[in-house]
């Protein structure tokens, strides 16, 4: 049986083993996390999975990775019997910031303008702006449980996970010697190899919030602190995120949180009287135009640069880099040409 080494267990690494363990592969992951609730990147993420919205920023690829993701997450939702939340998202601004909202709709695609009346019957405490982008067709989920889901169903299908081990460069030797295939996923800490991976420092935090209730997330545009929130059951939202090129740090500021929670006031004004249930930070790993890669190194691959599209762009590079083990089919948007 071929057998392939994961290494790294972010929603990179456990989409690559999920899809390599339908595929019938021996699959062994090891991680430097301590378990399914470790804290990595994807642990922070907020779960938006806005193909359309990324269109304001984002290469077209990240839309096609993204519609062939949100399949994979749908239907893996409905095996595992979690919520996945296929009920779009909303973009709002304050009255004096309209111009935003107008670049922001012609700089995307499958937006309808809203005014008030739809606002309020889409999302009641929201019934004070006069203005939103309706983006029927996106959805969120919650990356903590999916990722959970994935850890356990890896280990159903048959994966040995090794927890709390942080693979050497050296070990990746050996490692590479005694699996057939070595799938590298270590996200930022493979910048000690891939030189032109960078940080992108994102903060965030939970907020629970009795006085508001949101169905879909919500951006918010401003000139300066864009923010948004992702509700998570029982009047807890997720408010994020800063994107900031600074080297990596693990401890949020004070501005960013500052910032941050006054976008969340000046979504509604409730916010002021939101407990802060957890403050929380990583980098994301990005190359240089943002979009993710494979790059092959004989039997080593490395899936790098989720960016801010991880949970959005994983399950479609998972079932690339199943593809290109199986049969060696190379898809050429997603594999780094200058490495083969
Ligand atoms: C605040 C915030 C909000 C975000 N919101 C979204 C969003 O709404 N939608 C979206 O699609 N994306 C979002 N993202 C982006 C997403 O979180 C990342 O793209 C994604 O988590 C990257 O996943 P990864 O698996 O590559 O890395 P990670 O999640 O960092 O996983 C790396 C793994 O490698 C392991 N590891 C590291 N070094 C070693 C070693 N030497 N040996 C063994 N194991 C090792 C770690 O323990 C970890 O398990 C957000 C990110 C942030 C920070």
């Amino acid at each position: 049986m071929t057998t392939v080494t994961v290494v790294g267990s972010g929603v990179a690494g456990l989409c690559c083993a999920y899809y390599l363990l339908q595929a019938k592969y021996q699959v062994d992951i090891i991680t430097a996390s301590d378990g399914p609730d470790q804290q990595c990147c994807s642990w922070w993420a907020g779960g938006m999975l806005a193909p359309f919205c990324e269109q304001e920023s984002a290469e077209p690829l990240i839309e096609t990775l993204g519609h062939e993701s949100m399949s994979f997450w749908q239907s893996f939702a409905s095996k595992q019997q979690i919520e996945y939340h296929a009920n779009g998202s909303l973009v709002v601004t304050a009255p004096r910031d309209r111009s935003l909202l107008r670049q922001f709709s012609e700089q995307t695609q499958g937006a309808q303008a809203v005014g008030s009346d739809a606002i309020s019957q889409l999302e009641p405490d929201l019934a004070h702006f006069k203005n939103a982008l309706w983006f029927e067709h996106e959805a969120h989920l919650e990356p903590r449980i999916f990722t959970q889901a994935l850890w356990r169903s890896c280990q159903e299908l048959g994966a040995s996970i090794e927890t709390s081990r942080r693979v050497s460069e050296a070990q990746f030797k050996d490692l590479q010697t005694n699996s057939d295939w070595l799938v590298d996923c270590r996200g930022l800490a493979a910048s000690d190899v891939l030189n032109d991976l960078r940080g992108v420092k994102g903060e965030m935090l939970h907020l629970y919030c009795p006085d508001v209730s949101l169905q879909r997330p919500v951006r918010f545009l401003h000139p300066r602190h864009p923010i948004y929130l992702v509700p998570r059951p029982n009047n807890i939202f997720m408010l994020g995120a800063t994107m900031l090129e600074v080297n990596a740090s693990k401890r949020a500021t004070v501005r960013s949180v500052l910032e941050l929670l006054s976008a969340a006031y000046a979504i509604h004004p409730a916010f002021a009287e939101a407990e802060i249930l957890e403050i929380g930070v990583d980098a994301r790993p990005a190359f240089d135009d943002n979009l993710p890669k494979v790059r092959v190194d004989a039997n080593r691959l490395y899936v790098n640069g989720l960016y801010r599209h991880g949970f959005l762009a994983a399950p479609a590079i998972a079932r690339r880099v199943t593809d290109y083990i199986d049969s060696g089919l190379r898809c050429n948007e997603v594999f780094d040409a200058n490495y083969s």
